[in-house]
């Protein structure tokens, strides 16, 4: 086998990682016979069950092939192409998913609305709300969040509970983007529920792929109604697989085996800890609460290229344009270990 051109864990995304061996195990145990296709087989619909288990309720679960779509999909299915979205300036569906809201909704428009550590608040959402209530203006219909944020910060139990009471005052649904939501719940401690629809939550993007998983989210839409004809829509965006079970078949390997949090905790932990080791080097500074598994800083561009050169992948176009560290499933102490001695030789040298 080739050696890949990328032979050590990175810190530029949670994306680099490969599959963890609990959905690793899954997936081969899905190839070894036949089965129906199109989402009609047996590993789909446990993999449903499993997720309705860990919400603790009953929900509509659908299989999409990236976040892009998974967002896109939704929050078409949340608004008319008049309605508007409001969401934070630094959201993914603003600033990284190349207007694919706008075009699966027909035009629907985002609204955004800015503050601190990449969270929305209710105040602001309030503001946009009242803005302009006329005619001309697209009306405000649906509130998206970021859970855990772009800036690797998690919105607590009680902010959601302000976000839901401006929502329900003002007639906006709710959708989340839960890319990272396993790092979210990590974060908290909580209960998926908790975070979810007892938090007012319609329809949640449940990120897979920055889990672990070797490709996809899932779409689950905690009311009901609004996955209404979203079939139709995935298969009309090219997003029904064929082979539904190898994207389903991976999230029974890490909910029957918690894998899903207890993975996400641990890249939570290696953050918090990079982050201990970042801020005792002078000229670094944390920009953001590390609350989930980013960290993000701000340091000199001298030093950012001299980290560079010594091979590390680190993207610094992310947020507000610091350099950010992610952490995943698989990094290691070692890892953090010989970033360290990099940045600390770097820093010295400057
Ligand atoms: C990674 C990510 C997504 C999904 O991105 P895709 O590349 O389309 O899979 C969505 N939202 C956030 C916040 C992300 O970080």
């Amino acid at each position: 086998m080739r050696s890949s051109p990328v032979s050590k864990n990175q810190f530029a995304s949670d994306n680099y990682s490969g599959i963890c061996p609990e959905a690793m195990e899954a997936l081969a145990m899905a190839s070894a016979g036949f089965a129906n296709a199109y989402g009609e087989d047996d590993y789909t619909a446990k993999a449903c069950n499993l997720i309705r288990d860990f919400f603790e309720t009953d929900c509509e679960v659908f299989f999409a092939f990236n976040g892009t779509a998974a967002n896109s999909l939704a929050l078409a299915s949340l608004c008319q192409s008049y309605h508007s979205i409001i969401s934070h300036e630094l959201a993914h569906i603003e600033t990284d998913e190349c207007g694919a809201v706008e075009f699966f909704s027909n035009g629907t428009k985002l609204l955004l609305a800015p503050g601190a550590n990449g969270k929305v608040s209710p105040e602001a959402v309030e503001q946009i709300v009242l803005k302009r209530t006329d005619i001309h203006y697209p009306k405000p219909r649906v509130l998206s969040l970021t859970q855990s944020t772009e800036v690797g910060t998690v919105y607590s139990k009680d902010e959601l509970a302000a976000l839901k009471a401006v929502a329900n005052q003002y007639g906006l649904r709710v959708h989340m983007d839960g890319a990272r939501f396993g790092n979210a719940l990590a974060s908290l401690n909580c209960s998926a529920k908790e975070i979810t629809w007892q938090a007012g939550v319609d329809v949640l993007t449940l990120g897979g792929t920055k889990a672990g998983l070797p490709v996809g989210e899932a779409v689950v839409f905690f009311n009901k109604e609004l996955a209404e004809d979203f079939g139709y829509r995935c298969k009309q965006a090219g997003q029904l697989a064929s082979k539904m079970r190898f994207l389903s078949a991976p999230w029974i390997g890490i909910l029957e085996t918690d894998a899903f949090r207890n993975r996400a905790a641990h890249a939570n932990k290696c953050a918090a800890r990079l982050a201990q080791e970042l801020r005792t080097v002078t000229g670094i500074t944390l920009v953001h609460p590390v609350q989930a598994n980013a960290v993000f800083v701000q340091m000199p561009e001298a030093l950012i290229d001299a980290i560079k050169q010594r091979g590390w992948h680190f993207y610094t176009f992310i947020g507000s344009g610091h350099a950010r560290f992610m952490c995943n499933w698989a990094t290691q102490p070692e890892d953090i270990e010989a970033l360290m001695v990099d940045v600390r030789e770097a820093a010295a040298a400057l």
